[in-house]
């Protein structure tokens, strides 16, 4: 009867520009900043139907019976998109994950992640890696609030890579590392061969990963790899890849030092996680292969030493002073030759650590490279990335993500003010560890994600 009554209602209004139904929601008097362009559309309106957005317009649209909300010349923007975190790595280290948080507490913390992270305005999440696709269901069946999740499953490196949750005395009688805690939890993979590696990621794809993520060279926060290990040759790379092309999709890979770079670019690996050691050669190598790449902006900290998961372990502190030192060509270079590089906060940590973590990140992209390109790479240019993920397994095809368009996902923030010129409208913060304690950010006023509303304080 419902809907019998709808549709007389769009009959009668068919007179009308543009009409709407009864789960539509009407957006008057913002400024839209789209996720793509250098400028704010003003005084315009955006009509949102269902889960979609559905026309925007610098006229005023006829709304039928949708809820209308005046934007009061406030910034309507797409939802940010985080291009590589791990809502699951939520123990304060690596060792701390592996030997005193059980599958209760990581569970149970991860949903407190979530949580965080939408009311953080984080309506997308591409997870790098350590997590199934449990905590997304949960989310999208509505049984928690959090944001649409792109899984990446295990880790998959070899042993003694960074994907290596083993401690020292654990034992490791079959190789393929399932007694470690990681291992069995499903946050870890450590394969050493070609068969191996192709298991490690059949096995992600079959637990609902939409995409792959490789630890092919050595990292900071790890005990037994030095960051300049290369660990994966191509031909093991190439295996990772063909599993991934299989399924339609994908495969990210940490990487850091050139030759660890070159080779995952020759190999087929779409996104290049960290990336510190990029150059004009790895900029010619992305751009002849369409490669991306993510970068974790706080490896330029002065503060970087004072993370837990790092100063708590002397082998990474020590790492994180000559990593620092080799990687400082990296922001002039990526200046130079602007990659497409995708915002990346990359927390290993509980709720109140991540969202200081995200805050200075966003901080420090501004400082480094500039107001655009930092909202460029927190909205369209991770919107494609995740969208990398391709047709058969994107669990959201609906429409785009991370830009304010017709025919893509009402993800959607009103913010008070011009993004563009301040980035503390979405929290920016300059301080790191000792900002305080925040509930949500002030300056986002509205978020929508899939058309319905979490968060309304206009
Ligand atoms: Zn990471």
């Amino acid at each position: 009867m419902k809907n019998v009554l709808r549709l007389t209602a769009l009959a009668l209004s068919c007179g009308a520009a543009f009409s709407a139904s009864a789960s539509s929601t009407l957006f008057t008097n913002v400024d839209i900043f789209n996720g793509t362009e250098n400028k704010l559309y003003e005084d315009h309106y955006v009509l949102v139907e269902n889960n979609l957005i559905k026309t925007i317009s610098a006229k005023p649209i006829e709304a039928g019976d949708a809820v209308v909300i005046n934007g009061e010349g406030k910034t309507l923007m797409p939802g940010l998109i985080e291009g590589h975190g791990h809502l699951q790595m939520n123990g304060s280290s690596l060792p701390d994950i592996e030997n005193n948080r059980n599958w209760e507490e990581l569970a149970a913390r991860s949903a407190a992640r979530a949580e965080s992270a939408l009311m953080s305005g984080f309506t997308t999440w591409r997870d790098a890696g350590g997590m199934g696709a449990g905590l997304k269901k949960t989310i999208d069946s509505g049984e928690l609030d959090g944001p649409r999740i792109y899984p990446s499953g295990a880790f998959i490196g070899p042993t003694g890579s960074h994907a290596d949750f083993r401690n020292f005395n654990t034992p490791n009688e079959t190789f393929n590392g399932p007694i470690s805690s990681g291992g069995r939890l499903g946050m870890s993979c450590t394969a050493d061969s070609i068969g191996d590696i192709k298991a490690c990621a059949r096995q992600n794809y079959m637990q609902g990963a939409t995409q792959i993520k490789l630890m092919s060279s050595g990292g900071v926060a790890s005990s037994f790899d030095p960051w300049q290990l290369n660990a994966y040759s191509l031909e093991e790379l190439k295996a990772a890849v063909e599993v991934a092309d299989a399924y339609g999709s994908y495969a990210m890979s940490h990487a850091y030092s050139k030759v660890s770079l070159l080779r995952n670019v020759e190999a087929g690996v779409k996104t290049l996680e960290h990336a510190f050691m990029f150059d004009k050669d790895v900029a010619k190598a992305m751009k002849e292969n369409g490669t991306y790449m993510t970068t974790n902006m706080t490896a330029f900290s002065p503060y970087l030493g004072e993370i837990e998961a790092i100063n708590s372990n002397p082998a990474s502190a020590r790492k994180a002073k000559t990593a620092q030192a080799a990687f400082g060509g990296y922001i002039e270079n990526v200046k130079k030759y602007k990659p497409k590089l995708g915002f990346h906060v990359d927390c290993v940590g509980g709720v109140a650590a991540c969202e200081q973590q995200a805050d200075h990140s966003i901080y420090l992209s501004g400082k480094f490279f500039g107001n655009f390109y930092t909202l460029i790479s927190m909205t369209s240019v991770n919107g494609e990335i995740v969208k990398l993920s391709g047709e058969t397994l994107d669990p959201y095809f609906e429409g785009k993500l991370g830009v304010i368009e017709p025919g893509a996902y009402a993800d959607i923030l009103l913010v008070d003010g011009n993004p563009l010129k301040d980035l503390s409208v979405i929290g920016a913060n300059e301080k790191w560890f000792d900002a305080p304690a925040r509930e949500g950010i002030d300056g986002i006023k509205l978020i929508m994600k899939d058309g319905k509303i979490y968060k309304n304080t206009l």
